[in-house]
């Protein structure tokens, strides 16, 4: 994602009420957060946010909470929420390499990682978010049953993370290989801003959900 350092965006971020600044603080009561005991969905690297907010809007009973590393790009998320505000969201600033500091074994029940940032260097590779070293940080709090969602027009990213999972506990439970001609795996599906603009120039989508593999 193209980064612009935006003036004024640390300070809009730390006044804004929609977004959580001591996210470490709610581990273990997200619930608490939201007032309700509902099922909880995190989109990790949420960019400007439609997907989330698109999401949410479609499940007024799950509730959501959208992470993002960089001020700026958050900042677009918070106008976003800010134009159309709904209570099943909540946003956080954050390096996701920390993100078993915020949520409590069993707490997430959706994992989405939607068109994360490629790091094409091996010596990089554990930055991705669908590596194995972050797969294991993703069981630590998935919920049993839980599942995690992936979804990229980067094929060689794609082929890494299909191999990363046999170095998990994870199993591949649905995969496509061109997301929106699949029926099946695009019903309900939500655009990421990075889809629309990839897809729109005929890439195709790829896709799967992991689960835990049954013991
Ligand atoms: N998910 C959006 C979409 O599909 O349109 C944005 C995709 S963009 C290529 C990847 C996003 O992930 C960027 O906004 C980037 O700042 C964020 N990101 C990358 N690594 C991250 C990390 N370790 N923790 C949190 N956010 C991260």
């Amino acid at each position: 994602m193209r980064l612009k350092n935006i003036p004024g965006s640390r300070e809009t971020i730390a006044a804004s009420e929609l977004v959580i600044h001591e996210p470490e603080k709610l581990k273990g009561k997200w619930s608490e957060e939201f007032g309700r005991k509902a099922p909880l969905a995190i989109e990790i690297g949420m960019g400007k946010g439609r997907f989330l907010m698109g999401m949410a809007e479609q499940n007024p009973d799950t509730d959501f909470i959208g992470i993002e590393k960089y001020s700026s790009v958050l900042l677009r998320a918070i106008q976003k929420l800010e134009a159309k505000p709904r209570d099943n969201v909540r946003l956080v600033r954050m390096d996701a390499e920390y993100i078993t500091d915020v949520f409590a074994p069993g707490e997430v029940d959706i994992i989405y990682l939607n068109f994360s940032d490629p790091w094409p260097k091996d010596r990089h590779a554990k930055r991705r978010l669908p590596s194995r070293q972050f797969l294991a940080r993703y069981d630590s709090f998935l919920k049993p049953g839980g599942r995690i969602e992936f979804k990229t027009d980067n094929r060689e990213l794609f082929d890494f993370a299909v191999e990363e999972v046999n170095e998990s506990v994870f199993e591949i439970k649905a995969i496509s290989y061109d997301l929106h001609a699949d029926s099946v795996m695009s019903e309900g599906n939500i655009m990421t801003e990075y889809e629309e603009k990839f897809s729109g120039l005929g890439n195709p989508i790829y896709k799967y959900i992991l689960e835990r593999k049954k013991a």
